[in-house]
């Protein structure tokens, strides 16, 4: 019995809500869709190391999920999340 060689279990991604096999690796998560994006201002970028736009962006699970909604600040220059923010820094979120 010869067994495809390309052919791997995927056995972590399982548990996951989606996947997505790519040039011989995975991309799994929860599918999530985007709710609610406003301007926050200009702030320091430490991603892209410039001043950019900034906006909170809220997603939430697309259907069903374990997961509940979140929120970051994206950087309009670069896509980065919460670079904002000094590196190691997190935020919290209040409603
Ligand atoms: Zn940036």
């Amino acid at each position: 019995m010869a067994t495809d060689p390309t052919v791997e279990p995927f056995s972590e991604t399982e548990m996951a809500d989606w996947c997505e096999q790519s040039e011989g690796f995975a991309i799994c998560g929860t599918r999530m869709k985007e709710v609610r994006r406003e301007s926050v201002g200009i702030k320091w970028c430490f991603a892209c190391r410039k001043r950019a736009a900034f906006e909170f962006v809220v997603i939430a699970p697309d259907g069903l999920s374990y997961y509940g909604p979140e929120g970051y600040h994206e950087c309009t220059n670069c896509k980065a999340r919460e670079s904002d923010l000094f590196p190691g820094w997190t935020r919290e979120y209040e409603d």
